[in-house]
C-alpha cells in the first residue's frame, strides 16, 4: 500500500472514531467557521472542577453565617435594603437571597449547551430544567440557609425565574424547608412584575429588617437597569462599605447582567463574540 493511501486510511479512522466520542464536533467550532473553543468553557469548567469555585461559595456562606451573628447582636448593623420612610422600624429579620448561581448550580445545563455547540442560551432547554428541579447546591448554601433558619430569621428568595412551582419543587429536593406562610419564594412576575428586584427587595423591606443580600449579580443589589459597564463600575465603588458585610456577592464567570451590558440588544452569536473581544483590555 502506497503512503499516500496508507494516511488517507488512518485520517479516515480517525475522524471516525472522532465523531463518535462524547464531545460533538460542532462543540470545537464557532458559526463564524474557525476552529474554536466554545466561548463559556472556561468558565463553565472553572464552575464545575475548580477546587477553588468551591472554596469560594463556602467562603461566602461561612462570612454570611459571621454577619448574620454580628448583624442580629448589633443594632446598629446597616440595613441591607433601605427600608421605606414611612415604615416603622421592623423587629422581625430577614436575608434575601437569589437562587440561580446563588444556591443553585446551573452549571449542568450550560456545560450541555456547550457540547451541543449553542452558542445562545436555550430558552425551551431552560424552562424544562426549571420544571425539573434537580439543580444541585452551591456548597455551603443549603447549610447557611438551615442556619439562618435556626436562628429566627426568614430566607426570602428573589429570583428572576418565572417558574414558581419548579424553584419550591427545587429547593424541597435539596431540603431546604420553606413557610407556608409568609410567600417567601418572590420570582419575575411578582410587584411590579419586573426584572429589577428593587420592587420585591422593598415589599421584604417594608415588614422585616433585612441585614443580608446575597447574590451572583449586581442586580441582587442594586437597581442596574440601562447602566453602562462603567457606570456598573463607579456603583461598585460607591457601594465600598457594604461588600463583605451586609452584601455578599458570589462569583459568576458564565453569565449575568454583566455580560449584557457590553453586548449590543439581541446580538447574534459571531456579533457576540466580537463585541466581547472589542471589550478586551490589553497593555
Ligand atoms: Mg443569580
Amino acid at each position: 500500500m502506497k503512503a499516500a493511501s496508507r494516511s488517507a486510511i488512518l485520517i479516515a479512522l480517525l475522524l471516525a472514531s472522532y465523531r463518535s466520542a462524547a464531545v460533538p464536533v460542532r462543540a470545537l467550532q464557532d458559526d463564524c467557521g474557525q476552529l474554536a473553543a466554545h466561548e463559556l468553557l472556561n468558565a463553565v469548567l472553572w464552575m464545575q472542577r475548580a477546587a477553588e469555585y468551591r472554596a469560594s461559595t463556602r467562603q461566602v456562606f461561612a462570612t454570611a453565617r459571621v454577619n448574620l451573628e454580628r448583624a442580629l447582636a448589633d443594632p446598629t448593623w446597616p440595613p441591607a435594603v433601605a427600608p421605606p420612610d414611612s415604615a416603622p422600624p421592623p423587629q422581625r429579620y430577614a436575608v434575601i437571597v437569589d437562587a440561580d448561581e446563588t444556591i443553585l448550580d446551573n452549571s449542568l445545563t450550560a456545560a450541555a449547551q456547550i457540547l451541543a455547540g449553542q452558542g445562545s442560551f436555550d430558552r425551551e432547554a431552560w424552562a424544562r430544567w426549571e420544571e425539573q428541579g434537580a439543580a444541585p447546591a452551591l456548597e455551603g448554601a443549603v447549610e447557611f440557609l438551615a442556619f439562618a433558619a435556626a436562628r429566627g430569621v426568614t430566607v426570602f428568595f428573589v429570583s428572576n425565574r418565572r417558574n414558581e412551582a419548579g424553584l419550591r419543587k427545587n429547593l424541597a429536593a435539596l431540603g431546604v424547608a420553606l413557610p407556608a406562610q409568609p410567600d417567601v419564594v418572590l420570582v419575575r412576575g411578582e410587584c411590579d412584575g419586573a426584572a429589577d428586584k428593587s420592587c420585591r427587595r422593598q415589599a421584604v423591606a417594608r415588614k422585616y429588617r433585612v441585614v443580608l443580600l446575597i447574590g451572583d449579580d449586581l442586580g441582587d443589589f442594586l437597581s442596574v437597569e440601562g447602566l453602562s459597564a462603567a457606570a456598573r463600575l463607579a456603583a461598585v465603588g460607591k457601594a465600598a462599605d457594604r461588600w463583605g458585610r451586609e452584601w455578599l456577592v458570589l462569583p459568576n464567570p458564565v453569565y449575568g447582567s454583566w455580560e449584557r451590558a457590553l453586548l449590543p440588544p439581541d446580538a447574534d452569536d459571531c456579533t457576540r463574540v466580537r463585541a466581547k473581544l472589542a471589550a478586551l483590555q490589553t497593555p
